[in-house]
């Protein structure tokens, strides 16, 4: 969750550690997006859950009244409530991330383990730089291992997040370190991003505590860069990745997008494959422009200015059945069978199911029973930066890679 008071969040660190300058550009400029307040609403049911019974119910939490009773996702079906100026609703697919997040979390305990709910970092993190601040999601303490644990919950399912080598949870584990104030040994940072469909929703990163002492050195000099009055504006696929509030009329962005505008590469011309590289670096954080002068034109137009050749519609509409109970009936009367067939689970499902009917602390290990059924299948290549952790493929295109195409057949009309 975002350190909100704090002017170096843990949650911008991928942007402030690469793009100094983008501080100080892009303050007074955040304005939360729906799905920025749906993540909000799913972390405050997560935290109500999970902190159910403790001490402090009864007071406000992310903006949104705390409930007495509401201690299960489910009882939170169908609940509306308004969030940084948005109307969020608790619907079934919020209901399921959650419960996973709960199930990571609660899945991990042992006994004799200390446990924080939305464990706030500011003071810790203050020791390190006084600009600097975050909240961490979940906070464990093994004392017998002498390990900590932090754990994020990611809502969103534009951008899959990566455990390993991430600086927000480095950050939050840093100050989780420095506010428990015992002693550790291994910290593990766990993502748990429950709507991205093609990776597995929990991702670990292992690691000595002695490897924070080093970041410490790092974060205390980049902080000092975003204070220094020339800090550089730095484009990157950061730009992008972190929704920069700066994006839209950001000078170096402008300058990086008619760069590659003017750009020209064909299979025809002779071209430098460097330049090739240049440009697809360029691609990620020029997206981010395009997607904050999208958000702003919406923004826009839903508060009724017009904008020349646009103008704001429903988004198409879907039929659904105004009574389920009723068609059924009618169905039944008739003699139609208005069932779906049934389909085999997908892994993910499957092993949601079998860790749910496992004990506490022996979910994870209870899923692996369905390991020899699965096998791991790429539908194709993809071109990504070489700091991807992927190992390069050993597929080559060649002419088989495409499927034959029939002669034209002059008799076959
Ligand atoms: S848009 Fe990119 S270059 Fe501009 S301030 Fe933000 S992160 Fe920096």
């Amino acid at each position: 969750m975002p350190g909100k008071h704090a002017r170096l969040a843990a949650s911008a660190a991928a942007r402030w550690m690469e793009c100094a300058g983008s501080v100080e550009a892009a303050a007074g400029k955040d304005r939360p997006t729906i799905y920025a307040a749906q993540g909000t609403f799913a972390h405050h049911i997560a935290a109500e859950c999970l902190s159910h019974g403790e001490a402090g119910r009864g007071q406000a939490r992310h903006g949104v009244a705390r409930q007495e009773t509401n201690s299960k996702p489910e009882d939170w079906l169908g609940i509306r409530t308004i969030l940084e100026s948005h109307e969020v609703s608790c619907d079934a697919e919020m209901v399921t991330a959650v419960q996973l997040y709960l199930d990571e979390v609660r899945g991990q305990h042992q006994a004799g383990d200390q446990t924080w709910v939305e464990m706030p970092l500011l003071e810790a993190l203050q020791q390190v730089d006084p600009d600097m601040g975050g909240t961490a999601d979940h906070v464990r303490y093994r004392p017998a291992a002498k390990l900590l644990r932090v754990t994020d919950f990611k809502y969103g399912a534009g951008k899959f997040v990566e455990a390993t080598g991430n600086r927000q949870l480095r950050i939050y584990a840093l100050g989780a370190l420095l506010a428990v104030g015992k002693p550790v040994h291994t910290v593990e940072v766990c993502v748990v991003q429950p709507r991205i469909e093609y990776a597995e929703p929990v991702r670990v990163w292992s690691f000595s505590a002695a490897e924070l002492l080093d970041f410490i050195a790092d974060l205390r000099e980049t902080a000092e860069r975003t204070r220094q009055a020339d800090a550089p504006l730095v484009p990157g696929a950061w730009c992008n990745d972190t929704f920069c509030p700066a994006a839209r009329d950001c000078p170096a962005l402008t300058a990086k997008q008619h760069q590659l505008m003017a750009a020209r590469f064909g299979e025809l011309a002779e071209y430098d494959p460097a330049a090739l590289a240049e440009a697809l670096k360029s691609v990620a954080a020029v997206k981010a422009k395009i997607k904050a002068l999208e958000a702003f034109a919406y923004a826009e137009a839903s508060r009724g200015i017009v904008i020349p050749g646009f103008k704001l519609v429903d988004k198409r509409p879907t039929r659904r059945w105004r009574s389920t109970g009723d068609v059924i009936e009618w169905a039944q009367e008739h003699a139609i069978d208005p069932y779906a067939p049934r389909e085999l689970l997908s892994p993910a499902q499957l092993e949601k199911v079998v860790a749910e009917s496992a004990p506490r602390g022996k979910k994870a290990e209870a899923k692996t029973v369905l390991a020899p059924f699965i096998e791991s299948v790429s539908s194709g290549t993809a071109l990504v930066p070489d700091g991807d952790d992927r190992a390069p493929t050993d597929r080559q295109v060649t002419a088989d890679s495409f499927e034959a195409i029939p002669a034209a057949n002059p008799l076959n009309f």
